[in-house]
């Protein structure tokens, strides 16, 4: 049996007859509870979108709402979206819908996709958007060694330690050998 919601605000007296806590929109509207949600069209029964199950409000109303959005459940449920679908999680490698299905994509829409991901990754990140070509460029150099690519890891910390022992002693040290090379030898 399909399950079907309630697409819009509207009475539902007709829906919930039997149910003790009839439905009432102000219970989900301007609410967290408005983003996953739905009234179904079944007696005292609600849909989250989320967990992807029914939820039964009748005996207890708004309560059982809030009570499904604070279980667990839902809670993993939503973290494991949220992983799976942003531009952190992709670039990670989480899970995609449709990764055990390995389509033909042509370049161009590949090329699409990658400049999607691009953007996300921008916006996401709160990055002005003048550093799209020069993140694009450095995707560019990256590529052209894989092997190394693969091996590559920065967390935070690493990140600025290299920074300041890393690249700038490594400018020194090819500064000096010039030097030593040109002038001194
Ligand atoms: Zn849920």
């Amino acid at each position: 049996m399909v399950l079907e919601l309630v697409t819009h605000v509207q009475d539902v007296s007709g829906i919930d007859v039997a149910a003790k806590n009839k439905w009432r929109w102000d219970w989900i509207t301007n609410t967290p509870l408005e983003e996953c949600i739905s009234k179904a069209k079944e007696d005292g029964t609600a849909w989250c979108s989320i967990c992807r199950k029914t939820i039964k409000y009748g005996s207890s109303g708004k309560k059982a709402l809030f009570k499904h959005v604070d279980s667990p459940p839902h809670q993993a449920s939503k973290r494991s979206i949220q992983t799976n679908y942003n531009i952190g999680g992709y670039l990670k490698g989480a899970e995609q819908p449709g990764d055990h299905v390995r389509p033909v994509v042509p370049v161009n829409q590949r090329a699409t996709q990658l400049e999607a991901m691009v953007l996300g990754f921008v916006a996401e990140n709160d990055l002005p958007f003048t550093i799209t070509s020069g993140l694009l460029d450095l995707m560019k150099a990256g590529a052209k060694d894989k092997k190394a690519l693969g091996e590559v890891k920065l967390t935070r910390q690493t990140a600025s330690y290299k920074m300041v022992h890393g690249v700038s002693k490594t400018l020194t040290d090819s500064l000096a050998e010039r030097f030593n090379q040109t002038l001194f030898s």
